[in-house]
């Protein structure tokens, strides 16, 4: 055996429980799990790392289905402003002075703060994405969904109004869609590394693309991970190009797009109705609860889509709108805001919330032969949270568990101190094996600084509210 952890908790997620393992052990052999049970029946003859999971958990890494790390560089850059200020008077005038090696260090940081809160998959949404793949997601040993950005819009729509519609650029599109459709090949034998399409969002895509691209998407047996129903900026753009009545949901559902192959993110701008049909129609979906109230006001409705039996995952989006890429926050915040928003504390409990975070997440991705439970042969993308921390204590096991709402309410994400994927361990001991953290971090920070100087005569041109917070001692 390479690895093994024992005398831990075990979380294992089989047979739609949480399964529960007191006294529990985890083998690793070739990158997959090879046993999962007690202690005591574990053969710790021949094992390479023993590890002791004393008052600990063991359990599946969690799942960002959704994360767009390469903006990790703004962060703290464009929060409590009006929506409509966000993209252009908030992060765009500082976006504009990034090089693209700023992208690649921002995705680094991202991704190792990810990793530090345990997740061990990402849903990476990102135009060039196999350079982050490349460079940061295989070196790092994180696993990875590469989803490259498909969109038409034509670049020069800085003129345009709200109620114009965008024109398409079918060349800029069709190039994306080539590159989406290399990411297969290229990545065919990297355990670490699957793919989806990403179509951005109705608004930004002609039909006839889309049908390209998901005709590709049933020939690869892979999906179309599709940013639907944003808010007013897409209704907008739909009602111009559709008609009056139109929804993006119902156009989705008229050419035959709402169906299994189908992931959407966020799905806040959609009536009840819309949703029952999505769900019954298998459609899947991610929501980003802190980057959706950050930017939005808005509770995703991830409730509403358990509530109604559909397959559901949580993701951190980008940092500078939710400030975080760690899926604990996500889990908290979740829970929190769905309860507050139904009037009701039994809204997505904290059983509920681990399971999407793990189980649910490698569903929305297709994954789910491969992670998402601690199985005798699934991968080994495993985390260890250390329970003796004081925000973790006490810890009670009898007549119930306290750490399980303690995971979810009460960690931080950075009680996780063992990160373990496909075998290989990232994290030991709550230090990284071979990522320079510190590296990454101060060459974040000088590139930080280096962009918001280079931005500030911009930024303060576009005059958002935040300049005037600013003149007032406020930020
Ligand atoms: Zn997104």
């Amino acid at each position: 055996m390479d690895i093994a952890i024992v005398n831990s908790w075990l979380l294992t997620f089989q047979n739609n429980s949480l399964g529960i393992v007191k006294d529990g052990a985890i083998g690793i052999e070739d990158g997959k799990i090879s046993f999962v049970g007690k202690t005591s029946e574990i053969d710790k003859t021949d094992v390479d790392t023993l590890i002791d999971g004393s008052n600990h958990v063991t359990m599946p890494g969690l799942v960002n289905a959704h994360i767009h790390t390469s903006m990790t560089l703004l962060r703290g850059g464009a929060q409590d402003l009006p929506e409509i200020e966000w993209m252009n008077k908030g992060i765009g005038p500082i976006a504009n002075h990034m090089k693209p090696s700023d992208i690649i260090v921002g995705s680094k940081l991202g991704v190792i703060e990810a990793l530090r809160s345990g997740t061990t998959t990402f849903a990476e949404y990102s135009t060039n994405v196999s350079k982050l793949v490349d460079e940061i997601y295989l070196p790092f040993g994180a696993r990875v969904v590469a989803t490259e950005t498909i969109n038409e819009v034509s670049k020069n729509r800085a003129h345009l109004k709200p109620t114009d519609i965008y024109e398409f650029d079918r060349t800029k599109g069709e190039k994306a869609f080539k590159q989406a459709c290399e990411l297969f090949k290229k990545y065919q034998k990297k355990e670490l590394v699957t793919s989806m399409f990403g179509p951005q969002a109705l608004d930004m895509i002609s039909l006839e693309l889309l049908q390209i691209v998901k005709d590709e998407a049933i020939e690869r047996k892979s999906g179309m991970h599709l940013h639907v129903a944003q808010g007013e900026r897409e209704r907008l753009q739909i009602v111009g190009r559709f008609g009056k009545n139109a929804s993006t949901v119902k156009v989705l559902n008229e050419y035959g797009f709402l169906d299994e192959y189908l992931l959407g993110a966020h799905c806040h701008d959609t009536s009840i109705d819309e949703r029952e049909k999505m769900v019954s129609n298998g459609v899947k979906m991610v929501g980003c609860p802190s980057s959706i109230s950050m930017i939005d006001g808005i509770v995703p409705p991830v409730g509403h889509f358990v509530s109604l039996g559909g397959k559901v995952g949580l993701g951190s989006d980008q940092a500078p709108g939710p400030g975080l890429h760690n899926m604990f926050c996500e889990m908290r915040t979740i829970s929190i805001i769905t309860k507050t928003m139904m009037r009701d504390p039994t809204a997505l409990p904290a059983w509920e919330v681990l399971k999407i975070a793990t189980g649910g997440g490698s569903q929305v991705l297709g994954l789910e032969d491969k992670i998402g439970s601690l199985e005798v042969g699934k991968q080994a993308d495993i985390i260890t949270i250390d329970l003796s921390k004081p925000n973790l204590t006490p810890v009670v096991d009898f007549p119930f568990h306290t750490f399980i709402p303690n995971i979810v309410y009460s960690a931080t994400g950075y009680e996780v101190d063992n990160v373990i994927i496909s075998g290989k361990e990232v994290i030991i001991d709550s230090k990284f094996v071979s990522i320079n953290e510190q590296e990454i971090i101060n060459d974040a920070t000088q590139r930080s600084q280096r962009i918001f100087r280079d931005a500030s005569e911009d930024w303060m041109k576009a005059d958002s509210l935040l300049v005037k917070k600013v003149k007032n001692g406020l930020l």
